[in-house]
């Protein structure tokens, strides 16, 4: 399987980060299989980094092989969504941005993808682009938002993907985050909801 990543898909998320200009065209990243963090697993802080932040993302899976997907189709492959975080290496994505690099490895090292409890939307009785979500650090809300605040909708999204990449059943798309990210260090608690559901719930250790 292969991990999608969104990047600048919130206005209020590129205001904190300075990003002037708005994609014209959803920006995209790749995570190998092996960034993957599931069930509840702690996340070891790397030692190749000193800055690591937390950026909370609502993760649709998709659940059919399909390429070349028409906006108006795109709701046919997915019907689960969780939680997740895109843990990056900021301080090593700023200074390869800053060097005008791939700033790959500062988002596709391992375990740096972390889903929580998969809930279907039927049970959610809600669209991708419809759901309330936030993050705790340490029992605080330090991100909150609508995934109607998206720039690019979970259907442009894997339209324009899927022009480049075929998917395939369990690949998964993270839709970008919000404002609020930040540091985490040894030790913090992150809890992730959807609406009122808990879907994550991992320590740092
Ligand atoms: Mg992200």
């Amino acid at each position: 399987m292969k991990i999608i990543g969104t990047g600048m898909n919130y206005p209020s998320h590129n205001k904190e980060m300075q990003h002037s200009v708005a994609p014209s065209e959803p920006v995209l990243f790749m995570k190998p299989d092996t960034a993957l963090l599931k069930n509840g697993k702690h996340f070891f802080m790397p030692a190749f980094a000193g800055e690591i932040h937390y950026e909370a993302e609502i993760v649709v899976r998709i659940d059919r092989l399909g390429r070349h997907i028409e906006e108006r189709f795109a709701r046919r492959y997915y019907n689960e969504v969780t939680l997740g975080i895109d843990f990056t290496a900021r301080d090593i994505q700023k200074r390869l941005r800053a060097e005008g690099h791939p700033w790959e490895i500062s988002k596709a090292f391992d375990n740096s993808a972390a889903v929580g409890h998969f809930f279907s939307l039927d049970d959610l009785g809600r669209e991708a682009d419809e759901l309330h979500f936030r993050l705790l650090l340490n029992g605080q809300e330090v991100q909150s938002a609508s995934t109607s605040e998206m720039i690019f909708s979970v259907e442009r999204i894997i339209s324009y993907a899927s022009s480049f990449f075929t998917f395939r059943t369990g690949d998964l798309i993270y839709t970008g985050t919000p404002a609020g990210v930040g540091p985490v260090k040894p030790g913090d608690h992150l809890e992730g909801y959807i609406e009122d559901w808990k879907a994550l719930d991992l320590y740092i250790r």
